[in-house]
């Protein structure tokens, strides 16, 4: 079968093992995931209220998402026309990939980071220029002098995954006013709900002012909203027009946009939540600052662990044979922050795991 040559370096995304497999291969009663940064507190209960009263499922949804439009535009404060919703920001990433990038183009990210956007690329033929993070921060000097004339798309993905490390609003300011005004940059704003730290920016009132700004949001991480699907771009009306001719006429299901309407109305579950993590993220760095174990600050909801390679391997092993999956990368071990019980008897777990590995 001839499909394009550059599938036969890329792999299907592969979400690690599931709790079933797991279950049976270690004989265990119960596991606890915490390797895709969900919200370990489930979602608003506002939601489950409003999609359990949804009975038009016989019928397309609002492909244009009219209602939800109006919610995120009320909520942003933005004008409806710098919208565009997809199934999940995966969906965002390639309906943004397959607008921009072709065989001619390249495209510049850091290196470690959200995985999609290197997939995307290379499907779309593009060369992918990856500039190493810089102790665990995108480093936008190195980035901004991989642009070239041939360089379409530039991803900033704030905070970053897998690290949690974050861009300073005076760096990324000064970044943008670099970028040539023809080349695309978005900035993932997956985690923005937990983000505490003053100097973190905000990228929304930056629209105005650049034309070439796209900014990403989803109801998957907070908002507890990972198995329906939805996320958001925000960026100028030119730029969204063009995008919605790439986007699927239906790809935003009628339960989702209900979801997604429901959620926003409640915004105290947002903030109950942010403080809970925020509180549980003291203890893991309290608790490995004591390990001496190297980790990046979070504003996220999830750890990273600097760690070697064996130490990884170690790590992740012993973990998955107790019954917790955490998701290994090539330099360190990411943990999602769980339920205050969860990140406990993961604490001690790991007071026994720790001295095994060094
Ligand atoms: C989880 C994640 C996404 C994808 O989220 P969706 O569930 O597809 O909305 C995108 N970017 C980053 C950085 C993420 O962590």
């Amino acid at each position: 079968m001839n499909v394009k040559s550059q599938l036969s370096t890329l792999k299907a995304y592969t979400p690690g093992k599931t709790t079933d497999e797991v279950k049976k291969e270690y004989q265990l009663e119960k596991i606890v995931k915490l390797a895709s940064n969900e919200n370990p507190y489930g979602c608003s209960p506002n939601v489950l209220k409003a999609i359990s009263q949804t009975n038009t499922l016989a019928i397309y949804p609002d492909g244009a998402a009219a209602e939800l439009k109006k919610a995120v535009a009320e909520h942003l404060g933005v004008d409806q026309a710098k919208l565009i919703f997809s199934s999940g920001l995966d969906e965002l990433i390639q309906i943004i990939s397959r607008a921009v990038l072709s065989p001619e183009a390249n495209t510049v990210m850091a290196s470690e980071t959200f995985s999609q956007y290197r997939h995307h690329a290379i499907i779309e033929g593009a060369e992918v220029r990856e500039i190493p993070l810089l102790e665990g921060v995108h480093d936008l000097d190195k980035m901004a002098e991989a642009i070239d004339e041939n360089t379409k798309l530039v991803w900033i993905c704030n905070p970053n995954n897998p690290t949690g490390t974050y861009v300073a609003k005076e760096d990324l300011l000064r970044f943008l006013d670099k970028v040539p005004n023809n080349v695309l940059v978005v900035v993932d704003e997956a985690y923005y709900e937990y983000v505490t730290i003053n100097d973190y920016p905000q990228t929304i009132p930056l629209l105005d002012k650049y034309e070439n700004l796209l900014v990403m949001r989803t109801f998957s991480k907070a908002y507890g909203l990972a198995g329906i699907r939805i996320g958001y771009g925000v960026a100028s009306p030119a730029l969204i027009n063009k995008l919605d001719i790439v986007r699927l006429p239906f790809n935003t299901s009628s339960l989702a946009q209900t979801a997604a309407i429901a959620a926003l109305e409640d915004p105290e579950f947002i903030e109950e939540c942010v403080i809970i993590n925020t509180n549980e993220l003291q203890k893991y760095y309290h608790f490995f600052d004591q390990q001496q174990i190297s980790y990046y600050p979070s504003q996220t909801n999830f750890i990273f662990l600097q760690l070697s390679k064996p130490a990884i391997e170690e790590m992740f092993q012993q973990l998955l044979e107790k019954g917790w999956i955490v998701r290994k990368f090539p330099k360190g071990i990411r943990i999602t922050i769980g339920t205050e019980q969860e990140n406990e008897e993961l604490l001690k777990i790991l007071k026994e795991v720790i001295p095994c590995i060094q």
